[in-house]
């Protein structure tokens, strides 16, 4: 029973062992396919980020070649309010210096306007006579007076004369630009409508600005944007009109001031066009108002800022690399949603590849296929072993029928062979004196008996084969055993037998019916293939350490070369066997019951002059 169950443990342990390797080894195959699939995904995403890096370098160096080339025009826009300012950035000690803030005055009235016709129509009203140098204006509207006087005489020498006064005391005195431009055109528009004046000196009193030994008079276009913020949007325009008449009364380019005085009207103090800096003093170059602005720190505190438009950027970039065979034709940079304002080195852009997109969906797919073939093999195995297992289970389940359906026909057959058997002794006592019943009811017992030993060898088998039959040694007397032997003899030997007992006073250690079995085996297979008359048997003991064997040796015919080991097989017969009955289990039962006592049983010899089997007992506890 130990042992069939011992083999049952050990077979499924052998499977249990077998579905670990199996389940490790496909743990191992997985981790394979991963280590397959995350190395692709990694080479990909080098090459992405290597390519990315790349990008984000071009970007960075095309947007400063674009600053640093605009940056000359910059810093011209900010000395000459004529330029266009509109798309730069400049901060000078974190004060916004372009594009321009200043804006005209609020309020609806035209005070400067005022001025401006009154002194146009009479100069003399805005002066009360007296001429006072302290009091630069009165001596201004005086020498405008003079100068209309001159125009009104027609008298050329006063008329220059004068004119020089008037602008060499411009020269002189700084006067506010509200008071000091309408002069200024009230004296040009008499000039024009009364005199010739040459057109380069009008350019420059209008536009260009006069350079004198000392110093240097601003155009009245630029004297006037450059303080809009002194004017009402009423004065603005209506003197911003007159420079204009005037310009083009004689062909002096005016219209990019047209342009600026119009910007400035519609300033009218909204907050700058531009994007907060979010750092008054920003240590790198960065992009503001999501990747629209782009402005960069220079010395003296300035910050440098131009519009730009990162994504016709990204596309040269993109055609750059596409060239230089870094993209695919169909790969793409671009720029991740920017913050509102980030440093360029941290805008986050991206190669958008459809190779690239193919080649991480095939390592997943790749990766998907494998493990699906994988637990597609794992599903078989582990079916193929389900599929095993139940198989062997009813395989066992059969052979448990079987062998129980052969112990219930065996069982079943010995209560009539006992009684044939007494009914043949009764037989054979009672035919005793007739002679035509001659030897019948003896043959009857002994094949009743041959019967009866198969059934018993059957039942035994079987019990054992089940593990029903649990030895249950004890010391026993060997002699006592062989001693029945003799006198059992006649019941299971065919043909006159003489049992020769050796040295059997030993005792072992063992089952006593158990080995009364082996030695009735052993014994009568010593006369059943014997063909000697009488057939001999001998029993006797051979010491050995530790333990003891005994040896059954027989005259008999010797068993066939090379099947001394298949004879001790379940339902085995050698060629010898042709002519006797038998099953075929004796010695199979033999090893059996010696395997159960921690010994075996073997052929020592065998030979035409008979066969010794060695029956081998270890030392065990009880034996003397
Ligand atoms: P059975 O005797 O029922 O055939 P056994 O298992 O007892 O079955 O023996 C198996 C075979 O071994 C026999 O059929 C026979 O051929 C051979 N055999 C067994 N014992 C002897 C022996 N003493 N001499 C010769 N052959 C033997």
């Amino acid at each position: 029973m130990a042992k069939r169950l011992s083999s049952r443990v050990s077979l499924f342990a052998a499977l249990g062992l077998g579905l670990l390797v199996l389940a490790w080894g496909l743990v191992w195959l997985q981790g394979i396919f991963l280590e397959e699939r995350d190395e692709a995904l990694a080479e990909v995403a080098a090459r992405r980020r290597a390519l990315e890096q790349f990008a984000l370098i071009e970007l960075e160096q095309r947007l400063r070649a674009q600053l640093d080339e605009t940056k000359p025009t910059i810093d011209a826009a900010r000395e000459d309010p004529l330029l266009p300012a509109g798309q730069f950035m400049l901060y000078d000690r974190g004060e916004l210096v372009l594009p321009r803030q200043s804006h005209p005055l609020s309020g609806s009235g035209a005070p400067v306007s005022a001025v401006y016709l009154r002194l146009q129509q009479d100069p003399a009203s805005q002066w009360d006579g007296q001429v006072d140098d302290d009091e630069p204006w009165n001596v201004r509207v005086q020498l405008l007076v003079e100068l209309k006087q001159a125009l009104e005489a027609g008298d050329r020498e006063a008329i220059e004369g004068s004119f020089r006064d008037l602008l060499a005391h411009r020269a002189a005195f700084v006067m506010a630009t509200e008071r000091d431009l309408p002069t200024m055109l009230v004296g040009l528009e008499m000039l024009q409508r009364q005199a010739r004046p040459r057109r380069e000196l009008m350019a420059g009193l209008l536009r260009d600005g006069l350079t004198g030994q000392t110093s240097r008079l601003d155009g009245a276009q630029r004297q006037l944007l450059k303080r809009v913020d002194r004017f009402t949007s009423k004065d603005l325009r209506y003197l911003a009109d007159r420079i204009i008449a005037l310009c083009e009364a004689h062909s002096v380019l005016y219209s990019d001031f047209s342009a600026r005085i119009d910007e400035a009207l519609e300033r009218k103090g909204d907050p700058p066009a531009v994007p907060p800096l979010p750092d008054p003093t920003p240590r790198e170059p960065m992009l503001l108002d999501h990747g629209r602005w782009y402005v960069i720190p220079a010395r003296d505190d300035r910050v440098y800022g131009i519009e730009v438009r990162v994504g016709s950027l990204l596309e040269e970039i993109t055609a750059a690399m596409r060239e230089r065979a870094l993209l695919g034709p169909e790969d793409e940079v671009k720029g991740r949603s920017t913050a509102r304002a980030a440093a360029v080195s941290s805008v986050g852009l991206e190669i958008a590849s459809p190779t690239w997109a193919a080649a991480t969906d095939a390592a997943e797919s790749r990766y998907r296929l494998k493990a699906m073939v994988e637990g597609i093999i794992a599903l078989l195995v582990f079916g193929v072993m389900g599929l095993g297992i139940i198989i062997y289970r009813r395989r066992h389940r059969f052979l448990e029928l079987k062998s129980e359906f052969v112990s219930a026909v065996s069982h079943e057959l010995r209560t009539p062979l006992a009684s044939i058997r007494l009914m043949a002794e009764t037989l054979e006592r009672r035919t005793k004196d007739v002679p035509r019943a001659r030897d019948y009811p003896t043959r009857i017992i002994r094949d009743v008996d041959g019967l009866s030993f198969l059934v018993e060898n059957i039942l035994s088998f079987n019990r054992l084969e089940r593990g029903r039959w649990v030895p249950k040694p004890e010391t026993v007397a060997l002699s006592e055993l062989v001693e029945k032997l003799g006198r059992d003899k006649d019941s299971w030997a065919r043909r006159p037998a003489a049992l020769a007992i050796g040295d059997v006073d030993t005792t072992i250690f063992a089952d006593p019916d158990l080995l009364q079995l082996v030695l009735t085996n052993l014994a009568r297979n010593g006369c059943q293939y014997n063909e000697r008359d009488p057939a001999e048997i001998s029993v006797t003991t051979e010491p050995c350490s530790p333990g003891v064997f005994i040896l059954v040796k027989d005259n008999g015919t010797g068993i066939p070369e090379g099947q001394s080991e298949r004879i001790f097989d379940d339902f085995y017969r050698a060629g010898s066997a042709q002519k006797t009955r038998g099953s075929g289990l004796g010695l199979s039962i033999c090893r059996k019951i010696m395997e159960a006592h921690d010994g075996h049983v073997r052929v020592r010899e065998t030979g035409p002059d008979g066969t010794t089997f060695e029956l081998y007992f270890p030392a065990l506890k009880g034996t003397s």
